[in-house]
């Protein structure tokens, strides 16, 4: 008999976590390991969160908060949210400070979900959902998008994935790992099937500030009708390089953001203290020069990366929309994407993630981390030509 219970028996493990942390490990070995799969940036925590955080410790600030998060924290995210998202939420009742948006997910799963309940999920999509959403006693409901579609949301492939048992909807926009940023059109497409099914929906905004070629998130929750049905994730780990920090915080309706301050209670009781300081100060009125030069320079990493990809021999490579991963079409290349990603690890010491990890439409791609040096960008990509160059087709085992 397994003492393991049927949840983390059957749940498989992240391959953005797992395979960052193959490559650390394999680092510390002594192998010249490049890491291109999580999405973590190179550069660290601007200097001038670090010592707002830092002189906040010295100070005290060492200790449990409120659950719900600090009030200065959440005030800082209700002007963030009136400032750039064009959102009214009140701090007091429409906030609460996660660590991280993984965590607020799993706390807007339990608030929401029962048993049973399904929830309409993208394929291919964020590798974690699917496992949270079942550990939450939910049902994940793929909803593919397709290529051809420009991988944005059909309406009729999500009508006919709903039942009398859809609940809800999770996405992702900019989009985690195919970079689309859905326009304002595509998100009536959501909120017309939330409103006619009555669904809630969780909106994970993680890389909303990270938009390309002079495009604009829009927060679903503006939509009208939509506030009162959309559970809004963001988080600072992806703009701010603040990952360690495990910080971030969730919007939602009244109801939806006290029962996660009452889960929040006995689960982690609150945020990291200083993190949340720090969190405050990055989500400050004033965003320095200095850290919207850095997004133009992800900017030009990704634009940089995605031209060079397309060139190499069975690659195909777009620019992102928005967030911070090139999604490669390796189809030709006859690979399967996880023998091609544990050849590149094992024979060339480059770590991206294989498409298949993100879901079934996944499959055919491989994803790789724009964000990171551009002497790692430089290196990484000699060492991809040395692969795809001499690649043949692979061995078929049956
Ligand atoms: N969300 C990032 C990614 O997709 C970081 C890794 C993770 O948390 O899964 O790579």
């Amino acid at each position: 008999m397994s003492v393991l219970a049927h949840r983390v028996r059957e749940a498989p493990s992240s391959a953005t976590v797992r395979i960052a942390d193959r490559a650390a490990s394999l680092r510390r070995q002594g192998v010249d390991v490049l890491d291109f799969s999580a999405g973590r940036a190179a550069e660290h925590t601007p200097a001038y969160i670090c010592d707002v955080a830092v002189q906040a410790l010295h100070q005290g600030d060492t200790h449990q908060t409120m659950a719900q998060g600090k009030p200065e924290f959440r005030e800082a995210c209700a002007r963030k949210l009136a400032r750039e998202n064009d959102l009214s939420v009140d701090p007091d009742t429409g906030i609460i400070a996660t660590m991280g948006c993984k965590q607020g997910l799993l706390l807007a799963l339990m608030a929401t979900l029962n048993p049973g309940d399904e929830i309409l999920v993208e394929d291919p999509g964020f590798v974690s959902y699917q496992p949270a959403i079942r550990f939450c006693g939910g049902v994940p409901v793929p909803v593919p998008l397709r290529a051809e579609n420009d991988f944005r949301w059909h309406p009729e492939n999500l009508e006919a994935a709903c039942t009398d048992q859809t609940r809800a909807l999770l996405f992702c926009s900019p989009h985690n790992p195919t970079g689309v940023v859905h326009t304002p059109d595509d998100l009536a497409v959501i909120a017309g099937l939330a409103q006619r099914r009555d669904l809630m929906v969780i909106a994970d905004e993680t890389y909303e500030r990270l938009t390309w070629g002079g495009r604009r998130h829009t927060a679903l929750a503006t939509l009208p009708g939509m506030a009162e049905r959309t559970i809004g994730l963001m988080g600072l780990t992806k703009s701010f390089s603040m990952g360690g920090w495990r910080i971030g915080f969730a919007y939602a309706p009244r109801p939806v953001i006290d029962s996660m301050v009452v889960l929040q209670q006995h689960l982690m009781t609150c945020a990291g203290s200083f993190a949340q300081t720090g969190g405050a100060a990055a989500l400050g009125d004033a965003l320095p020069a200095s850290v919207r030069a850095l997004w133009d320079d992800w900017e030009k990493r990704c634009r940089y990366l995605v031209t060079e990809l397309d060139q190499l021999p069975g690659l195909a490579c777009a620019m992102p929309e928005g967030g911070f991963y090139a999604w490669i079409d390796c189809a030709e290349t006859g690979w399967d994407s996880e023998a091609l990603a544990g050849h590149l690890l094992q024979n060339h010491h480059v770590a991206l993630v294989p498409g298949a990890a993100f879901g079934p439409r996944g499959e055919g791609y491989l994803r790789m981390t724009c964000v990171k040096s551009w002497d790692d960008l430089r290196a990484g990509l000699i060492r991809l030509k040395t692969c795809f160059s001499t690649l043949s087709s692979p061995i078929k085992t049956s």
